[in-house]
C-alpha cells in the first residue's frame, strides 16, 4: 500500500520547489496531471526504505482574492480526502498570511497527521523568525530551505517515521483489477454490467488502509477483485474538481491493482488526461488494457476500427504492445473479452521464464543480432536472467553495460515481447557488469 502525502499551502510559498526536492531521488517519477486550474504534479519517492507517493495540489492562476480563497478551500479539502499525510508550507519571508491562517483552520480540524514546514529559511538567521508561525495553532514546526535543501532531510524523517512499513506483497492470487479513466467514460457502467446481478458479488474485502475496497467478483469464469477506493463512493464534493479528482483516484487505484483497465470514450479520442492515466500505470509498471468504450456511438466505414487503434497505439509509443479492445457497455459488446483479457495481462505480468531456457533463446538472438560496436568498443553479452520480482525485469550480463544504447535495449524488449508474449505490461530489462 502505498502512503500518499499531499502539499498544501497558498501560491508561491515553495510548494512546487519542495515538491521537486522530495521526488528527485532514485526513480522518480513526475507526471503533470493537468487539472482545472493548472498542472499537479504526482511522484514517487522514498526515505529511509518507506516508499510514498507526493501530490503537490497546485497553486493558481491570478484571479481575486476570493476565487483564490474558494480555491485554496478545495485544494485542502482534496487533501484531506485522499492522502494520509499533508505537509503544509508556508513562507518565512512573507509571515504569517490571512490564507495561511485560514489553510491552518481547516488543517487544525484533520484528524491526518499535518506536518507545517516553514520554508525559505535559508539562513540561520531567518530561523528566529520562524517562530511566529507557532500562532497558527499547528504546534512543532520544520524550517527548510527548499532551495537548498536545509532541513528537507530531517522533514523527510518525520514523515517517513510515520510511514508503516510495506507489507508483504498479498499472498491472495486473485487478479487485481481497477477501472480507470476520465469521467463520464463509462466505468461505472462498465463495473454495474460485470457485477450482473448481486449474487455474483463474492465479498467486500477492507484493504489494509482504510480507503482501498477489493470487492470480489465472479463472473465470466473468472475470480477477480476489483479494486476501489472509498473516495469512488463518497460522491465527490468538490464537483466542480471533477477531473482532477478523477485523477486522484485514478492515482491511488492504480497503485493498488494488477492489471489497470483504462476507460476512454470512443467519441472524444485519447486525449490529455487520458494519457496521463495511461502513463500512470505504465510508470507504476502494472499491466494495462485499454478498452475504447461506447463504440455503438461511432460512425463506421471498412477500417474505422483499425484507423483508430494506429492513432491510439501511436500515442502510446514505445509503450505500444497493449491490448485494446473496442467496447460498448450498453450493448455489452465484448465486455466478456474486455475481462478475459485483463486476466491474460494478469498472467504475463506474473511470467517466469526459466533461465536455462532465456539463455537459449536470448543468446541466439544476440548472437545473430550483436549489439553494435560503440566508440571502437564491442559489447560482449554473456548470460541472462529473470529477476524474481513482481513485474517483469530481465538483466543481461555483459563486458561493457554503459556501451549498450536505447535502440538496442529496444530491440531486446520486442525480441523478448515476441518470443515470451508480455502484451500489456511493462518490461524493465537492465545491462550489468559482468
Ligand atoms: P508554489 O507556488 O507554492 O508552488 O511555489 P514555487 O515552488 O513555485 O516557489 C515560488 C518562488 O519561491 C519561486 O521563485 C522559488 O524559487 C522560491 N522559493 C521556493 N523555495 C524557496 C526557498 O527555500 N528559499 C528561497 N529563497 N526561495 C524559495
Ligand atoms: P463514469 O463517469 O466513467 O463512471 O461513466 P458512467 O458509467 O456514469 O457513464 C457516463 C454516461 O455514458 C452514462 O450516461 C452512460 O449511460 C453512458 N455510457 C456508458 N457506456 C456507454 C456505451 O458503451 N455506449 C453509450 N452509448 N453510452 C454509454
Amino acid at each position: 500500500m502505498n502512503t500518499i502525502v499531499a502539499i498544501v499551502g497558498r501560491p508561491n510559498v515553495g510548494k512546487s520547489t519542495l515538491f521537486n526536492r522530495l521526488i528527485q531521488r532514485r526513480d522518480a517519477i513526475v507526471d503533470s496531471v493537468s487539472g482545472v486550474t493548472r498542472d499537479r504534479h504526482y511522484g514517487k519517492s522514498d526515505w529511509n526504505g518507506k516508499n510514498f507517493s507526493v501530490i503537490d495540489t497546485g497553486g493558481y492562476a491570478v484571479g481575486s482574492d476570493d476565487i483564490f480563497e474558494e480555491e485554496i478551500r478545495k485544494q485542502v479539502d482534496l487533501a484531506i480526502e485522499e492522502s494520509d499525510i499533508i505537509v503544509f508550507v508556508v513562507d518565512v519571508t512573507e509571515g504569517i498570511t490571512p490564507m495561511d491562517t485560514e489553510v491552518a483552520n481547516l488543517l487544525r480540524k484533520v484528524k491526518k497527521p499535518v506536518f507545517m514546514a516553514v520554508n525559505k529559511v535559508d539562513n540561520a538567521m531567518r530561523e528566529d523568525d520562524a517562530f511566529e508561525f507557532y500562532n497558527l495553532g499547528l504546534g512543532e514546526y520544520h524550517t527548510i530551505s527548499s532551495i537548498n535543501g536545509s532541513g528537507t532531510g530531517d522533514l523527510l524523517d518525520a514523515i517517513a517515521k510515520i510511514i508503516p512499513e510495506d507489507q508483504e506483497d498479498e499472498k491472495d492470487e486473485l487478479p487485481r483489477f481497477a477501472v480507470v479513466g476520465r469521467p463520464n467514460a463509462g466505468k461505472s457502467s462498465f463495473i454495474n454490467a460485470l457485477i450482473g446481478v448481486e449474487r455474483n458479488i463474492v465479498t467486500n474485502i477492507a484493504g489494509t488502509t482504510r480507503d482501498s475496497i477489493d470487492t470480489k467478483y465472479n463472473r465470466f469464469g473468472f475470480d477477480f477483485n476489483l479494486v476501489d477506493t472509498a473516495g469512488i463512493r463518497r460522491k465527490a464534493k468538490v464537483k466542480e474538481d471533477l477531473e482532477f479528482y478523477s485523477v486522484m483516484r485514478a492515482v491511488r487505484t492504480i497503485e493498488h491493482c494488477d492489471v489497470a483497465i483504462v476507460m476512454i470514450d470512443a467519441t472524444r479520442g485519447f486525449e490529455g488526461q487520458d494519457q496521463s492515466i495511461f502513463w500512470l500505470a505504465e510508470k507504476n509498471k502494472k499491466g494495462v488494457v485499454i478498452l475504447i468504450n461506447k463504440w455503438d456511438l461511432v460512425e463506421k466505414e471498412t477500417n474505422t476500427m483499425k484507423a483508430y487503434e494506429a492513432m491510439v497505439r501511436k500515442e502510446i509509443a514505445p509503450f505500444s504492445d497493449v491490448p485494446i479492445i473496442f467496447t460498448s457497455v450498453l450493448t455489452k459488446q465484448r465486455i466478456f473479452k474486455a475481462i478475459e483479457t485483463a486476466v491474460t495481462v494478469f498472467e504475463n505480468r506474473k511470467k517466469r521464464i526459466a533461465t536455462s531456457k532465456l539463455n537459449e533463446t536470448m543468446l541466439e538472438v544476440v548472437k545473430q543480432n550483436p549489439p553494435p560496436a560503440w566508440k571502437g568498443k564491442y559489447v560482449k553479452i554473456k548470460y541472462c536472467m529473470q529477476l524474481p520480482t513482481i513485474t517483469p525485469q530481465f538483466v543481461f550480463f555483459c563486458n561493457l553495460p554503459q556501451y549498450v544504447r536505447d535502440p538496442y535495449k529496444r530491440f531486446i524488449e520486442n525480441k523478448l515481447r515476441e518470443i515470451y508474449d508480455f502484451k500489456g505490461v511493462p518490461v524493465i530489462i537492465h545491462f550489468r557488469q559482468k
